[in-house]
């Protein structure tokens, strides 16, 4: 069945209303258009109800034309190479922001090209000059180390050469780690990286992909921020982007639009209702020089332990090899019973970080005798930092030095906005 005869014999083009009538029923929608990941016999209408439906078109299958689409809207692929126009280049990963409904499954894919995902918000085109690349259509549960540095170099080159910013649309689920790496691998940077991400798929009605990637371009072509961050749902309604440090930015909570929240401290600034208002310090965007990316990373060694009652002595020695950060309990402990596993591994030249499940709030490792324990064998406190930025930086500290007195003055002190002293 061959689906663009069968819609240009009824007239019908993207964004005009049809009626699909086949012997399962007559369904009305607005007509979607195409993308890279449509199956060639299916016809995607988007409902009254704002979900979109994929039908797969059968020999019985009709088309009608409703009504035509309003002449005044653009087409959704129109591309606007104007000049004067800020360049942003927007850097695909996948995820829920950059991903398509399968209509046979309902499984949700990270597939949708970072063109199709531009096309899909038509206001981008008017704003700025986009400039789209593919890196990888992948969930980010997968992501490693490598990616992080292909993401780091690609977003170095887009900048030095002419973008004004760059869009990376990310899985949320690891968004925070992957911003806290671009943290401490982008030096120099002469605009702003912004990771964006979405809770909810963009055939559903309560999307948030359209306003967050909107107000990721907002930040991108107006804001003068020279760090990586992150730019998300700040409210249940859709009113607030919050632009999140990219080194405390955490998702805290597994389906609500409002998940992300800067860790102890508050956003740098916020996207509301189209205005970009900045709340705290932020690094400028330098004004000269190249972007540098300093990527050497210990990537292998270092692991993350989560403290539970259960713990044993024998994970930790078998776990631990250049480092760990020990995600402890309240100010930051961990069982008495494994004090001795993590003397013999710092014996052995690991390093120890301690941060808290606790998230929020500072580890104190004064205030009772298991985290004074801990300090004495050599334990480092991740302050207030994220779990997550003190793993990243730790593997990224290790990559640089493994002397031990270095090493725990690094992981004291504020490299790039990750902990307050
Ligand atoms: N788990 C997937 C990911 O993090 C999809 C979730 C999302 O994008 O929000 O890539």
């Amino acid at each position: 069945m061959n689906i663009d005869k069968m819609l240009r014999e009824a007239r019908a083009e993207e964004g005009d209303r049809i009626e699909v009538a086949s012997k399962f029923g007559n369904v009305k929608g607005v007509l979607m258009p195409k993308t890279a990941s449509t199956s060639d016999d299916v016809i995607t209408l988007k409902l009254d109800n704002g979900y979109n439906v994929g039908i797969a078109v059968k020999e019985d299958t009709e088309v009608r034309l409703i009504e035509k689409k309003h002449t005044s809207s653009k087409p959704a692929h129109a591309k606007t190479e104007a000049s004067g126009k800020p360049i942003v280049a927007i850097l695909g990963t996948g995820g829920t922001i950059a991903s398509f409904v399968d209509y046979r499954s309902g499984a949700v894919h990270p597939a949708v090209s970072p063109e199709d995902l531009a096309a899909s918000v038509p206001q981008i085109s008017e704003l700025c000059n986009i400039r789209t690349k593919m890196l990888f259509s992948m969930l980010s549960e997968d992501m490693q180390p490598e990616h992080w540095r292909k993401i780091a170099h690609e977003a170095a080159n887009e900048l030095n050469s002419g973008a004004r910013a760059v869009i990376i649309p990310h899985g949320t689920d690891t968004l925070g780690f992957t911003a806290a790496a671009l943290s401490f691998m982008l030096k120099n940077l002469t605009g702003p990286v912004i990771l964006v991400g979405a809770q909810r798929s963009s055939d559903r009605p309560s999307s948030d992909a359209e306003m967050n990637l909107l107000s990721a371009v907002k930040v991108a072509i107006e804001s003068d921020i020279g760090e990586v961050v992150a730019v998300m749902h700040d409210s249940t309604s859709d009113d607030r982007c919050a632009i999140h440090r990219g080194c405390k930015v955490r998702k805290m909570h597994t389906s609500r639009r409002d998940a992300f929240q800067t860790i102890n401290g508050e956003p740098i600034g916020y996207v509301e209702t189209g205005k970009i208002s900045m709340a705290g310090q932020y690094r400028k965007k330098a004004d000269s020089g190249q972007v540098e990316v300093d990527d050497k990373m210990d990537d292998e060694n270092i692991s993350m332990i989560l403290s539970y009652p259960g713990l044993g002595a024998e994970h930790i020695k078998d776990v631990v090899i250049d480092g760990t950060v020990l995600v402890g309990t309240g100010l930051g402990h961990v069982s008495n019973r494994i004090l001795p596993a993590i003397k013999q591994v710092i014996a052995r030249g690991a390093f120890v970080v301690m941060a808290s499940q606790c998230v929020n709030g500072r580890v104190n490792m004064n205030v009772y005798s298991t985290g004074r324990d801990l300090l004495d064998l050599g334990v480092v406190s991740a302050q207030d930092m994220t779990p997550e930025a003190a793993y990243v930086k730790l593997m990224w500290v290790l990559g640089h030095t493994k002397d031990r007195k270095e090493v725990k003055r690094l992981m004291a002190t504020n490299l790039v906005g990750e902990l307050t002293e």
